[in-house]
């Protein structure tokens, strides 16, 4: 059984189906398991089999709680149909590098592989009379269209995302109001995503609102990144791109590989770090920032520094200051110092700062390497790949893209993971070519994308202009709390 615990501390442990139901520890920290590593994976085994036993086999070494039916069952009905790919995740060739498409999935980027799992595993977590669950998020365009479409039609459970109103691209607003599904909830709020956000946050820590719902049985929960059951289905995908190397005869079994990963909240990474010591032959792994340079930084001087400007960038998806899951790396690198964590992150609330000792710093070196890319190299990266490469790339995938090619080539073969379709972002992608967009709305940018490129926009996209606006409600900030319960009234009654 893998038991799971606090990164601050190690004095409760729970099972990975309760970790995976509560999302956060009690003390605020993430849940680590000390097993990590404990079991190597044979990569014999991994190069023989399909994504969907591959994915089987790390769930399984991951959370040991989970019966093999059961996860079999998790994975058949998350990585089914919905994809446009029975690979699910294919590499294909990027120059004299390799191009890991993260973004075969319902909604076009790389949240689904996660996000079509963790319902499944969570329904599995409750059991058939469990409490019933409604998921609340705030979203800035991606992350909520991937949970609606994650948790839709999910027995005992729901789903309620809310998105600031006017402030998301035409083709995002389109995929949350065009959403099917009789447990799913979406909502306008009348200001920003950080209002969004902090009303939700308030939302959850509403005393009386939670006791009202549990008379009803309904708990509330998050589909947040730092859960356990949205990092664990991201380690297959490390594996499983070795796989296709291997049976491309790209390398030999056995032979590294380093990975370049565009980074914001620092999951995928994780994913990555996750894989090698469950015996993935990683040389290094590399994490790529936008302007948002706080883990360039803090990979260079060993100082996490919040403390700066935001910026608004043309990959918004790694518009973070604070990268929640590194706390798991902080973990692992200090050999699971639970005081040192809890100190550095009791830093990091008071004083927006926190500095990592130097010996903890070298093990996170020895593995990590770092390079940034502002929107101006974003967008000539976009337009060199397609030119020179005749591959086309959405903004984030870019952004990794510049900084592997400012990486001097250590002699292996070097994945870069790419995490949305470019059609997600036509209008940047557009003018990234050179094109002028002014005045086009989402439609209008994809017709002249795939016109110009002789690319085709995928199905999950260009179908929204045949979608129903679904969900036409709009609130001000202050009624985000009442729109969760009518939420949960009318989906769980
Ligand atoms: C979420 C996201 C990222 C960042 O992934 P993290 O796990 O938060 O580091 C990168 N690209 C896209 C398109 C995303 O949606």
């Amino acid at each position: 059984m893998s038991f799971y615990h606090s990164t601050r501390s190690e004095t409760n442990s729970v099972t990975s189906k309760q970790a995976i139901l509560t999302g956060i520890a009690p003390d605020g920290g993430l849940y680590v398991s000390d097993e990590l590593g404990s079991t190597r994976l044979s990569l014999e085994t991994v190069c023989s089999q399909s994504y969907h036993q591959t994915a089987a086999l790390v769930l399984g070494t991951l959370l040991s709680d989970y019966s093999g039916e059961e996860l079999t069952r998790c994975v058949d009905a998350a990585y089914g149909s919905q994809w446009d790919t029975t690979a699910v995740c294919p590499v294909t060739p990027l120059g004299t590098d390799w191009l890991l498409e993260l973004y075969h999935g319902p909604t076009c980027a790389f949240k689904d592989v996660a996000l079509q799992m963790l319902p499944q595993l969570m329904g599995v977590a409750r059991g058939a009379n469990g409490e019933k669950i409604m998921i609340v998020t705030a979203t800035s365009g991606d992350t909520g269209k991937a949970a609606l479409d994650g948790f839709a039609g999910v027995d005992g459970m729901g789903v309620t995302v809310f998105y600031p109103a006017g402030k998301v691209s035409d083709i995002q607003r389109l995929q949350m109001v065009t959403q099917l599904g009789g447990n799913v909830a979406v909502c306008a709020v009348n200001g920003t995503f950080d209002d969004c956000q902090g009303q939700v946050k308030r939302v959850f820590a509403d005393r009386a609102l939670a006791e009202r719902l549990s008379e009803r049985g309904v708990v509330l929960s998050s589909a947040n990144s730092i859960n356990v059951g949205r990092l664990a289905p991201q380690v297959s995908y490390y594996f499983d791109s070795y796989a296709q190397l291997v049976r491309r005869e790209a390398i030999r079994p056995g032979d590294e590989v380093t990975f370049c990963v565009p980074t914001g909240n620092f999951g995928d990474v994780l994913a990555g770090y996750y894989a090698k010591r469950m015996g993935l032959p990683v040389r290094r792994l590399i994490v790529a920032s936008n302007a948002n340079d706080v883990l360039t930084d803090f990979l260079t001087t060993g100082v996490y520094d919040r403390r700066r400007d935001f910026h608004k960038t043309i990959s918004p998806s790694m518009d973070i200051l604070v990268s929640s899951n590194l706390e798991r790396l902080l973990y692992f690198a200090s050999n699971g110092d639970c005081e040192l964590v809890s100190s550095l992150m009791g830093d990091l609330a008071e004083k927006g700062v926190y500095t990592v000792p130097e010996s903890v710093m070298e093990e996170i070196r020895s593995v990590f390497s770092c390079g940034r890319a502002d929107d101006a190299a974003t967008r000539e990266t976009i337009l060199n790949t397609w030119r020179e490469l005749d591959v086309l790339i959405d903004p984030h995938t870019a952004v990794a893209k510049h900084v592997l090619d400012a990486t001097p080539n250590d002699g292996t073969e070097r994945i870069c993971l790419s995490t949305a379709s470019p059609y997600k972002f036509c209008a940047d992608v557009l003018s990234a070519l050179g094109e002028v967009t002014d005045g086009m709305n989402g439609f209008a940018c994809m017709d002249a994308l795939e016109k110009l490129t002789g690319t085709v926009a995928p199905p999950q996209l260009s179908g929204l202009r045949a979608g129903t606006v679904l969900h036409d409600d709009v609130c001000d900030p202050e009624r985000v709390g009442a729109f969760v319960e009518s939420a949960c009234a009318r989906v769980f009654l």
